[in-house]
């Protein structure tokens, strides 16, 4: 039922071909590792966000669905994406814990998938989520950008009604949402997870010693000149190259000699 959400097939816009749908072997790369599901369920049985929520959609059928946003031949790319960030159960469900990606035998990732899905329907299609969980995203760097460590003083503000101190035009909706969260704020401190409440004061929060902070924007700089998307599964963590069967190394196919077709 899971896999069948999120339409796991092919939707090609325009006329079929006369024969079948021919595809550059380097356009296929990006889906090579959602490919490798053998839908073992293990990703499934490991996820805390779908033992907190069994309507989480769950990373094997999300993995699954990039498989289909990322192929080239698919012509509803749009469509899937605002589908799957404006369901509450949807690609801002996940919790980015890691337990899939520990989880799965044949390193299909499914974390990852979901975080390309994520990165895709926000900053490349600019889809808002129903869950806030892009702008929730987006506060969260940029606090720690700023401060080197999460104040959460600020966190819910940016999240919702970000420049709500500095301009002071919050909309109804940020408002609505602000208000909303106030229980989850008030559980936070209860439970621990907010574990000291004047740091919740906007103001209180510390800032890095000395040059610190210098060093966490070096970093933000860096990650930001090297956004390249790496294929895992074909570049390897380590950065070696991986083969699939059959595949020769490039250096080995640039070395064999070129075939002579004037020999008999
Ligand atoms: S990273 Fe997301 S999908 Fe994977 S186990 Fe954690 S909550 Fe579930
Ligand atoms: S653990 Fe890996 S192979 Fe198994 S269903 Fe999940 S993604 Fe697929």
């Amino acid at each position: 039922e899971k896999y069948r959400r999120v339409t796991p097939w092919l939707l090609p816009s325009g006329p079929p071909p006369e024969r079948v749908y021919i595809v550059p072997a380097e356009a296929m790369v990006d889906v090579t590792q959602s490919v490798a599901c053998i839908q073992c369920g293990a990703c499934v049985s490991a996820c805390l966000a779908m033992e907190a929520d069994p309507e989480f959609i769950g990373p094997a059928a999300l993995a699954k669905a990039y498989r289909f946003v990322g192929d080239p031949r698919d012509g509803q790319t749009t469509e899937r994406l605002y589908d799957l960030a404006n369901d509450p159960h949807g690609i801002y469900d996940c919790t980015h814990c890691f337990a899939c990606i520990e989880a799965c035998p044949k390193g299909v990732a499914p974390m990852d998938q979901i975080m390309r899905l994520r990165r895709l329907a926000g900053d490349v299609h600019d889809i808002d989520d129903v869950n806030n969980g892009r702008r929730h995203e987006h506060a969260f760097t940029k606090i720690i950008e700023r401060k080197g460590t999460l104040d959460e003083s600020l966190l819910l503000q940016e999240s919702f009604a970000p420049g709500v101190i500095g301009k002071l035009k919050p909309s109804l909706a940020a408002i609505k949402s602000l208000l909303q969260s106030i229980p989850t704020a008030i559980r936070g401190i209860r439970t621990g997870k907010m574990r000291s409440v004047p740091k919740l004061i906007p103001g209180v929060h510390h800032k890095l010693p000395g040059g610190s902070q210098d060093h966490v924007k070096r970093i933000y700089a860096t990650a930001e000149e090297s956004r390249i998307e790496l294929n895992l599964f074909v570049i390897g963590e380590g950065g070696e190259e991986e083969h699939l069967p059959g595949q020769q190394p490039a250096d080995a196919q640039d070395l064999e000699p070129e075939p002579d077709f004037n020999q008999t």
